[in-house]
């Protein structure tokens, strides 16, 4: 697989506990990638290190209309590379290699994408919603985008521009944890279970589901679809290991 050395561009919170990085890619013309898949970010001389390796996997959380430019979104934990990450200056050199994955957005415009994000695995969705909304993309999408708090929903306001400029797309957000929130909430609350999807979505049939989070989050919606009475074949998930 192809390999890269990008370098440090931007670094700024985009929730909290979240932090979006970019990176400059305007010296590989040959990179390309479509819109949800994923990159492996490496630091070949990072300031801490630990047991674990000097790598992880990012989604792309860009469209591949912004030309010369790739940026992830991490949340922000502990470990040594997040907090070489965090630190390093920027134009440090980044390996990249990729990009890799399937979590596209299906061709028959025919069936509806229901996207089911959970926290950080907002981050392929932007990237296929900003890609839908750019080229004026027929497909009818919904997004349930599921966070604990206002406060760590990452891109909400991309999200709702997203929906502005794209009158195909409909965003449910929803807040598990309100009770620990800081910042007020107006919109859903509770989990994704088979209610919340039966009573938010109406007719399950002839629709996709795209199911992105952290693997207990992926798993258990995988289950709660199911016993609502979607087949597995009309799902697909990408799983966040590592959380
Ligand atoms: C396809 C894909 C896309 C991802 N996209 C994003 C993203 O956009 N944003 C984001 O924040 N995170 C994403 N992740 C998760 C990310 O790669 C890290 O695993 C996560 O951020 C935890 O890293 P850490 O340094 O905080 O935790 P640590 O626990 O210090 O490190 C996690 C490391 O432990 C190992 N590990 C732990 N559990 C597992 C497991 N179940 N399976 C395999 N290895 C394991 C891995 O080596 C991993 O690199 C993605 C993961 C995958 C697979």
């Amino acid at each position: 697989m192809a390999k890269y050395k990008f370098t440090l561009k931007e670094r700024r919170d985009v929730a909290e506990g979240t932090m979006a990085f970019v990176f400059d890619t305007s010296g590989a013309p040959d990179f390309s990638f479509r819109a949800g898949q994923y990159v492996e970010v490496g630091l070949e001389n990072p300031p801490y290190t630990d047991e674990k390796k000097n790598h992880r996997e990012f989604s792309i959380t860009s469209s591949p209309e912004e030309k010369g430019i790739i940026m992830i979104a991490s949340r922000m934990r502990d470990s040594a590379f997040k907090r070489s990450m965090r630190e390093v200056p920027m134009g440090t050199e980044f390996a990249i290699e990729g990009p890799y994955g399937d979590f596209s957005l299906h061709e028959n415009i025919q069936r509806q994408a229901v996207f089911i994000a959970g926290g950080i695995g907002i981050t392929p969705v932007r990237s296929i919603l900003k890609d839908a909304a750019e080229r004026k993309l027929p497909h009818k999408i919904i997004l349930i985008y599921s966070n604990r708090t206002p406060e760590s929903a990452a891109f909400m306001e991309d999200l709702e521009k997203f929906e502005k400029m794209n009158p195909n797309l409909t965003v449910l957000a929803t807040m598990t944890d309100m009770e620990n929130a800081k910042n007020p909430w107006e919109g859903l609350r509770g989990r994704v279970d088979a209610d919340f999807i039966k009573n938010n979505i109406g007719d399950l049939s002839n629709s996709t589901y795209y199911i992105v989070g952290p693997a207990q989050m992926v798993s258990g919606v995988g289950a709660a679809l199911e016993s609502a009475g979607v087949s597995r074949d009309d799902m697909r998930f990408e799983e966040f290991s590592g959380y």
